[in-house]
């Protein structure tokens, strides 16, 4: 299953990754309203008109109208064309690193999808919904079954139990600093960092944490939040499992190298 370059899986994967990018938008922005992410088809929130065809490409329809809706004029906000931008990247970058296995590339496409949808709803709304949660297990179970095969997919189960075991003694213990949803995502990201190495696992689950830490510090430092301010922890999971699954993974590599695990 080789053959295709990896600047050319990536730059297909991040085309995919706009329109998917501009799905997105709209799964953020409908899901925790209970509003059906299909019907209807998107339109102004002022005037009613429906978005024409040729403004819905992702990023170039939000330039071509200059952040405008076409009929009444009223401002589209820039974050549509950043997150269209943000997962045509994340998908370029998965794209050059799982260029030589496509299946497994697939897990990891669907991955990134749910990451930016859970990363913008948990920042919106501080909520993790099971309606996203919940089918991402057998969804990128399958997959990772089909692109993995047997070792792979052990080691990723044992990592989804490990981390979602111990994120649920972390909510029994503290229910303040962790919510629910929270638990539910640390299985899946401990099992897509598990399914690429134990390194992998130890940095997204470490980082994580790390990454939560330095926000809290720098939000206190500016004043924008005190210790009783709810910092919403998904993002930071989702942030470190990335950076993990694209190549940090090597920092927990080394250090297990060491110790001879
Ligand atoms: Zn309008």
């Amino acid at each position: 299953m080789t053959g295709a370059p990896p600047t050319v899986v990536a730059v297909l994967a991040g085309v995919l990754g706009l329109c998917v990018g501009s799905f997105v938008n709209v799964v953020a922005h409908r899901v925790p309203r209970g509003e059906s992410v299909m019907r209807p088809p998107s339109a102004c929130p002022d005037c009613r008109t429906l978005i024409r065809a040729r403004h819905n490409v992702p990023v170039l329809g939000w330039l071509v109208l200059r952040g405008r809706c076409y009929d009444c004029g009223l401002a589209i906000s820039a974050r549509y064309p950043v997150v269209e931008a943000a997962t045509g990247a994340l998908f370029a970058l998965a794209g050059w690193r799982f260029a030589d296995r496509p299946l497994l590339l697939a897990a990891y496409l669907v991955f990134a999808g749910i990451a930016v949808a859970l990363t913008l709803i948990d920042l919106d709304v501080h909520r993790l919904p099971n309606v996203i949660v919940l089918p991402t297990y057998p969804v990128l179970g399958v997959l990772l079954a089909v692109g993995l095969g047997g070792h792979g997919l052990v080691r990723a189960g044992i990592g989804a139990v490990v981390l979602f075991g111990f994120f649920f003694a972390v909510a029994m213990v503290a229910p303040r600093s962790m919510g629910f949803g929270d638990v539910k995502l640390a299985g899946v990201v401990g099992g897509m960092t598990a399914a690429l190495s134990w390194g992998a696992f130890l940095v997204g689950a470490i980082g994580a944490f790390f990454l939560g830490a330095v926000a809290g510090v720098l939000l206190m430092a500016n004043r924008r939040a005190d210790r009783k301010t709810a910092v919403p922890f998904g993002p930071f999971m989702l942030l470190a499992a990335w950076a993990s699954i694209l190549g940090a993974s090597g920092i927990g590599q080394v250090y297990l190298d060491r110790i001879g695990a």
